[in-house]
């Protein structure tokens, strides 16, 4: 029998519907309006689409987006002294900053100077710290999306042997991390090209009950190894050939798993509504 679909378009109206609520109460009771600056160094025109979509999103929930847009030649101190002046500003609620950086930048010296309450990518070592002692606060948008698909099954997880393929700071391993929480309790395994290189890459991802693949390799993992009845999100977004394909080798997986995101509009159309609402988190984290 075929897989059910987890789409990721509904779960994210369903997050902008609540959110809207949440911001009018803001409005109403507390005089704030969350905002949003937007830090982009000139140069990608991949992200500075990116950003537009970003500032289209939040204008539909009432978040403020304020795009700094910096020259290409920026120097890092620059970048950083940037930084600190919109972490001081009490009118910036939540500081985005947009990759790739120019190379020559160190994009973790940049991120790590962002102040942590408006860290709404989840990207700071304090942010990820807290993760680790089990007390997340704002948690990087697509491993959050990552779970919340799990979560969208409907299926028990505690307990459940769980299987990510990826260890990137901002995918493979916080989602390992957030469903290694209490409240999960999975049983939890990281993948990377140690393990493929091993040979072991089958193993792991036969015995998942739940799989989730953030590797960026395209069909990296055949529909044959997933384990008949089990949940697999599909992190990946590859192009080849003008198409869109996920890190899974969906037609054959969709078969075998009881659970699938489809790639596209699986994990993907989560990310921004989890950046909405990272920024709704901030601005209460600062008004405690
Ligand atoms: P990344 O930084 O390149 O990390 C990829 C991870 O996968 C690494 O840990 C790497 O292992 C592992 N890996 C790569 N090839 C492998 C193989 N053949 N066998 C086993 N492990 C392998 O990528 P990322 O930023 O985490 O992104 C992963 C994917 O998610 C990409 O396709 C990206 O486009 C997608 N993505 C989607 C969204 C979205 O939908 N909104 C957002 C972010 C990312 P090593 O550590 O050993 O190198």
């Amino acid at each position: 029998m075929s897989a059910e679909l987890l789409k990721g378009k509904p779960i994210a109206d369903g997050m902008i519907e609540e959110l809207k609520k949440e911001i009018e109460n803001l409005k109403e009771k507390h005089k704030v309006t969350p905002s949003l600056a937007s830090v982009l160094v000139e140069g990608d025109p991949a992200s500075k689409s990116y950003a537009g979509r970003q500032q289209k999103s939040a204008a539909k929930v009432g978040i403020e987006y304020q795009l700094h847009e910096l020259p290409s030649d920026i120097s890092q101190q620059k970048l950083i002294d940037f930084i600190a002046e919109i972490n001081k500003d009490d009118n910036v609620n939540g500081i985005i900053l947009q990759m790739p950086l120019p190379d020559g930048i160190d994009s973790y010296r940049v991120q790590s100077t962002i102040a942590m309450k408006k860290d709404v990518e989840g990207i700071t070592p304090a942010n990820m710290g807290l993760i680790v002692y089990d007390r997340p606060r704002l948690c990087p948008c697509t491993a959050l999306g990552a779970i919340k698909m799990v979560e969208a099954s409907g299926v028990d997880i505690y307990g459940k042997d769980l299987t990510v393929v990826g260890r990137s700071a901002i995918v493979g391993r916080p989602a390992a991390l957030l469903m290694l929480q209490r409240k999960y309790s999975a049983t939890t395994t990281i993948c990377h090209t140690g393990t493929a290189k091993s040979g072991k890459l089958p193993e792991h991802v036969g015995r998942a009950d739940i799989l989730i693949v953030a590797a960026g390799s395209p069909e990296l993992v055949k529909g044959e190894w997933v384990k008949e009845g089990s949940v697999v999100v599909d992190v990946g977004f590859n192009w080849i050939d003008g198409k869109t394909v996920g890190d899974v080798e969906f037609e054959v997986a969709k078969e075998r798993a009881a659970y699938i995101t489809p790639v596209p509009g699986g994990v993907g159309p989560l990310t921004v509504a989890i950046l909405l609402q990272n920024t709704v988190e901030a601005t209460k984290w600062q008004m405690e």
